[in-house]
């Protein structure tokens, strides 16, 4: 069971149906919570569970997560998205869903103080840049993704109500701003452009734990089972008999329900003391220079630099982007790890003064991606009504809200008892 203390609910009667999510990480727990505020009975499955007290103890990638909020595609750049065919998620609904929930934190923010800190929620500038210069009127429409992708954050910041807040292009003074940061020699001359914009950060840690203790509340079941199949029977003969399933089990899918599309991006982050000491001065903004395009090339993609302030304690430094790779055996000493940090010390030459978190100074995860995008599907299985919602890749709390709220509306229009739509057309309804 979860390690957080059991508060038993004072919750509102159940008027609607029973359904099981299988998942304890962000996409079951949102998945969860929207299901208990429309009055769903919601017994959530799930074989790990957040893990706070012990650092050595392997914990959810949903808390391994940086965790910031980007405009897609995210940091992990051309591993992010893929073209699928018609009817499943393209680019457009993952603008949707990131930007769902980023009204979501946004709100949250507005909050009472104790909420905002209990959920581990902050919102910071990024500070996103480019290898090459964008010009200044950036189009949606043009072939280069870094150029539409500029343009559509520009044009969400300027509709009306804006979608997205703190917009600052710094394409003019491009030197003065990265000398102003403080950038080292060698990026100054390697990076062209950038821009700003407000986003959340999430500690993940908190998160998770509020969102447990917030459901337990709401009167959520919470049982630690693993599930090998995903079969009415096989669930009847465990004792569930929903009349409906979410299935958030991220890479877990691939057995779950052998899903051959799902794989694992391996990544790390490293964990420093975000405090000002000696020469090193705490960060209060995040600095990216995602992947993408090497001008140098056209070709190869350039790795990230990722420089996220969780807190006032700790600064995450990263990322590593390691597609079809599942090993968690990367220490300090590996040598793409050493590279990922010279990286983000050529970026920020201070962080050479900044210290390691002693007990847990590296984190690493499977992100958990699919070649065919994120998967909030409808799929009748052996007579159960099951709405995936897995494949979040590397942004998982960035699409959490958009997603979860997406698989509760395939849910529900498919329980409904007027609708006649087969799951594919539940899906088709869905992307078209
Ligand atoms: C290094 C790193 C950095 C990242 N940075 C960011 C970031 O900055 N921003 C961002 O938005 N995202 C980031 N991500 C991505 C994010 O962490 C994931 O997309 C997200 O956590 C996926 O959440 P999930 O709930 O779908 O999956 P998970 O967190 O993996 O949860 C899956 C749940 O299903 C359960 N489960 C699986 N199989 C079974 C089974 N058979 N039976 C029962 N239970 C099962 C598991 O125990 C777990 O509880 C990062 C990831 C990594 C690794």
């Amino acid at each position: 069971m979860p390690d957080t203390p059991i508060t038993l609910p004072a919750h509102l009667p159940y008027t609607k149906e029973h359904i099981v999510v299988i998942g304890g990480g962000i996409s079951g727990l949102m998945s969860a919570w929207i299901l208990l505020d429309k009055g769903y009975k919601i017994t959530i499955l799930s074989d790990h569970w957040a893990w706070t007290k012990d650092f050595h103890k392997s914990r959810l990638t949903s808390q391994i997560a940086g965790a910031l909020w980007e405009f897609p595609p995210g940091g992990c750049g051309p591993t992010e998205m893929t073209k699928p065919p018609l009817g499943w998620a393209q680019l457009k609904q993952y603008e949707e869903w990131a930007l769902q929930s980023f009204e979501f934190y946004e709100l949250f923010m507005k909050l009472q103080e104790r909420h905002k800190a209990e959920f581990g929620l902050s919102m910071a500038k990024l500070n996103s840049f480019f290898y090459k210069s964008m010009p200044k009127d950036a189009k949606v429409t043009s072939e280069d993704p870094d150029e539409a992708k500029l343009a559509q954050i520009k044009a969400y910041a300027e509709s009306n109500p804006p979608r997205l807040s703190g917009l600052q292009r710094h394409h003019e003074d491009i030197q003065g701003f990265m000398q102003g940061i403080g950038v080292g020699e060698h990026y100054q001359g390697l990076l062209k452009d950038a821009y700003t914009h407000d986003a959340p950060i999430i500690n993940t840690d908190k998160a998770m734990v509020f969102l447990m203790e917030l459901l337990r509340n709401k009167g959520a079941e919470m049982e630690t089972v693993h599930l090998e199949k995903l079969e009415k029977q096989y669930l009847e003969d465990l004792g569930y008999k929903p009349d409906g399933v979410i299935n958030a089990t991220g890479l877990g899918a691939k057995d779950l329900v052998a899903d051959k599309d799902v794989f694992p991006v391996r990544g790390a982050i490293k964990r420093m003391a975000n405090s000002t000491f000696d020469k090193f001065h705490n960060l209060n903004e995040a600095y990216l220079v995602p992947s993408q395009v090497d001008p140098a090339n056209n070709k190869d993609h350039v790795k990230t630099v990722f420089l996220v302030p969780r807190s006032d304690e700790i600064l995450i430094v990263g990322s590593i982007i390691q597609p079809y790779n599942d090993q968690l055996d990367l220490t300090d000493d590996s040598p793409e790890v050493e590279i990922m940090w010279k990286r983000a010390r050529d970026f920020l030459p201070r962080l050479d003064y900044a210290q390691p978190i002693p007990d847990y100074p590296l984190a690493e995860g499977l992100r958990p991606f699919t070649s065919k995008n994120v998967k909030v599907r409808a799929e009748e299985r052996d007579g159960l009504k099951v709405v995936h919602n897995y494949g979040h890749g590397g942004s998982g709390w960035t699409l959490a809200v958009g997603c979860a709220r997406t698989a509760v509306h395939l849910l529900e229009t498919w329980l409904d008892g007027k609708n006649t739509k087969t799951p594919d057309h539940l899906n088709m309804d869905m992307y078209e």
